[in-house]
Parts: structure tokens; sequence; C-alpha cells
């Protein structure tokens, strides 16, 4: 069956992806060629993006994550775009995702699961308070709530738990559907990697530029671009 066939005879879709889902969106992942790990720093981006180094070198945290993981500029790509159709065309259950930049919910995606949190959440360590992104991005140094104390972001930096919630909601999704498709990961950051294997249905589909680890096990394999080939799948809302 092509790609087409099994998403049209899917009723419970469920999409985990992760930061290659991005990368048209001009975001740039952490794995490939041009990946932020690939870039030279003198502290590896996982270091910096790691809970004791939050704490112990907040300034210099703020800088890398200012600089690097807050691309407020972007626009949601075709993939975004088409898994929130499907959602609207009820053919989708939900979207797991490891991305924190929030272009699932901006393209209009309801049910998502961020596995990693959102940069669009941040909080005062000392009173709670929320604060959106663009404090983030227009403050200085170490960004500090009205109260004095330090704000972090609501992403999940190496070295913290997931969100039980949200790993609940999203292990639930993925064991109702019908179809599972994955794409735009490495399949290297535990224990989001791990799970697929809460998967029970039919067909589980793999969208990804490069091999992974899970290409031999897949029903189907599209090695490409994740917004072309979603892109060019159909709608499914004419009948609404
Ligand atoms: P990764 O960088 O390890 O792997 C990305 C994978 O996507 C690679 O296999 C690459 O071949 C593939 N890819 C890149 N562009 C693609 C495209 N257009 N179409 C299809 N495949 C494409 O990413 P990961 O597995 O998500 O793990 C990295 C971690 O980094 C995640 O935990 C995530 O939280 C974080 N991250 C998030 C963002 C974001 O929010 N946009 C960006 C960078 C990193």
């Amino acid at each position: 069956m092509t790609l087409k066939e099994i998403v049209e005879k899917s009723r419970r879709i469920v999409f985990f992806g992760g930061a290659g889902v991005s990368t048209e969106s001009g975001i740039p992942d952490f794995r490939s060629a041009d990946g932020l790990y690939r870039q030279k720093y003198s502290v590896p981006p996982e270091t910096m993006l790691s809970a004791p180094y939050f704490h112990a070198h907040t300034e210099e945290f703020f800088s890398f994550y200012r600089e690097k993981m807050l691309p407020l500029w972007a626009k949601p790509n075709a993939a975004h775009i088409k898994l929130a159709e499907w959602e609207h065309a009820g053919k989708l259950l939900a979207v797991v995702t490891q991305n924190i930049d929030g272009l699932h919910q901006a393209a209009g995606s309801k049910r998502v699961f961020e596995l990693h949190g959102s940069i669009h959440r941040n909080y005062c360590t000392s009173c709670g308070k929320f604060y959106p992104a663009q404090f983030i991005a227009e403050s200085t140094g170490v960004p500090r709530c009205g109260c004095g104390g330090v704000i972090k972001p609501d992403v999940v930096l190496y070295g913290e738990q997931l969100d039980p919630d949200t790993v609940n909601g999203a292990l639930a999704a993925i064991a109702a559907a019908d179809t599972l498709i994955v794409a735009g990961t490495s399949l290297t950051v535990y224990p989001a990697a791990g799970f697929i294997d809460y998967f029970r249905g039919e067909n589980l589909i793999l969208i990804n530029r490069d091999e992974t680890p899970l290409d031999a096990s897949c029903t189907l394999v599209v090695h490409g671009k994740v917004g072309e080939v979603l892109g060019a799948l159909p709608s499914f809302t004419e009948n609404l």
C-alpha cells in the first residue's frame, strides 16, 4: 500500500515527530549535517541545555538559549498544517512531539503532547508567575520576575524528568492509534524514542531524511522531507 492509501483508510492516526519536522520552517535540528551539534561551541550544546549547567551557569545558558532556541520568527510549514487539517477532519488523534517551538499549535493542532515542554511557557522559579517567550527574548542577562526570582523556560533540560501527565497522554494516544507516523527524528533521545514501542496498530510509517534505527521494523519507510511528503497528501477537509 502507498502512504496515501494507508492514510486514506486510517481513522486514528498519531504523529510522533522531532526536530526534523521544523527544519523546513528554518529551525535547525540537532544532528543533521547543518544541525546545532555540528557547530563548534566551547561547551557542547547537550551540556549547555542540561539542568546542572542551567543552575551553575545561568547567564551563559540564557545567552545560548536566546540565540539558538527561541526562533519566534518561525512559521508552520506544510507538515504542521496538514496534521492540523487531519485532526480537524477527525482522522488524527494526536501529535506527540519532541519539539519545543509551538509550531503545531500555531498551525491549529489542538491535541499536542509536548514531551520536552515549550519555549512559549516560562515561569518564575520563586513565585510561579508565567511569562511569554517574548519576555525572555527581550530580556538581557538572567531574566528575572518582579519578585526577583529567576524565570525558567518550561522546557525539559537534559537531566530533568518528563511531565507525567504529558507522558501518560502521549502513551495512551500512541496505544490507541491504528497508524503511527514517525517523522523528523533521529530516535536517539530517550525516553521519548522508546514511546514508539507502545504502538499496537497496523501501520508504522517512518518519514525521515536520513536512516534511523526504526527503518527495518516499519510497514513503510519514506526517505524524504516531511513537509514535502505530508504536503502532497489529501487534507480530508472537503467533506466537513
Ligand atoms: P535530531 O536533530 O536528533 O534528528 C533530526 C532528524 O530529522 C534527523 O534524522 C534528520 O535526518 C531528520 N530531518 C531533518 N530535517 C528533515 C526534514 N525536513 N524531513 C524529514 N526528516 C528530516 O532531532 P530529534 O530526534 O528531535 O532529537 C533532538 C532533540 O532536540 C529533541 O529532544 C528536541 O526537543 C530538540 N530540538 C527541538 C527543536 C525544535 O523545537 N524545533 C529544534 C532542535 C532540537
